[in-house]
């Protein structure tokens, strides 16, 4: 087969994984706005659900790279350009599945939230009366268990939340704060994916192996940390947070980041002072 054909076999086939990701996802609809709209929502079915699909998604990515490594690459060995472009093909469509797929996966969460939370707005709006003499108790915080001074009578009464508060509580501030985050945690990915594709450009056609200067980790870095501020801002309107403790969580976020890649590169421990 020529090269030209194998190409136009290999985009055909990757048009068809990516469009049947499409239908998985159009298929899985129906599913999930039947869980979300019935009264017995049951958060761990939807979870499980979430999970399978996410299998799914992921047998797709193998399929693709498996046929790239098993026959394209294979087919077109002898010829660099079109495996060049084949390889494109398949890093293109990966990440289009990628993408399609998380915001897939973060707005179904989101929209579960959003249920979660209409339901939880009946629950804590219920009056509760102080154990001693009924009157209406002040409660200060919904989504913990707290102390309330009865301002009629001065007892102290031990207020507990509902169970579906909890629930709530369980799963919203994570995915709420991936929601919103997202599309900053696509933006580090796509540039940390310029990085790489600057460098093989340097090192195949200018066999220029420099690595990557401190102004392109600067910005890496400060894309990184824009995510993760997102990220816990979004968090702390769902349960509040001090804005120093976010930024702690930050660093916290950060540090795999500076320890597994940056302190490692001459350039950036220069730039640091660091020995
Ligand atoms: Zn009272």
């Amino acid at each position: 087969m020529s090269s030209q054909a194998t190409l136009e076999r290999w985009n055909g086939f990757a048009t068809k994984v990516t469009q049947r990701l499409t239908e998985i996802m159009a298929e899985a609809d129906a599913g999930f706005a039947g869980m979300l709209a019935d009264p017995g929502l049951d958060v761990i079915a939807f979870g499980n659900a979430m999970t399978a699909l996410d299998v799914r998604k992921k047998d797709l990515d193998q399929k693709l790279s498996n046929t790239f490594s098993e026959q394209v690459a294979i087919q077109l060995a002898m010829d660099t350009a079109a495996e060049t472009q084949a390889q494109h093909t398949l890093t293109r469509a990966l990440w289009w599945m990628e993408e399609t797929w998380e915001r897939y996966r973060t707005k179904k969460n989101l929209e579960l939230v959003q249920v979660l939370w209409t339901r939880l707005e009946k629950v804590w709006s219920k009056p509760v009366p102080c154990v001693r003499c009924g009157a209406e108790l002040a409660r200060t915080v919904f989504h913990k268990a707290e102390s309330v001074t009865c301002r009629h009578c001065g007892a102290v009464n031990s207020v507990t939340p509902d169970m579906a508060v909890y629930n709530y509580f369980a799963s919203a501030p994570h995915m709420y704060a991936e929601a919103m985050a997202l599309e900053h945690r696509f933006a580090v990915e796509n540039y940390k994916r310029k990085l790489h594709d600057d460098r093989t450009v340097r090192v195949q056609q200018l066999d220029n192996w420099r690595e990557e200067t401190i102004e392109e980790l600067l910005h890496w870095e400060s894309l990184e940390r824009a995510y993760w501020t997102t990220y816990y801002s979004a968090q702390a309107r769902i349960v509040p947070m001090p804005e120093d403790e976010q930024r702690t969580w930050v660093e916290s976020r950060m540090r795999p980041l500076y320890e597994y890649d940056f302190n490692r590169r001459t350039v950036w421990r220069q730039y640091k002072g660091m020995a």
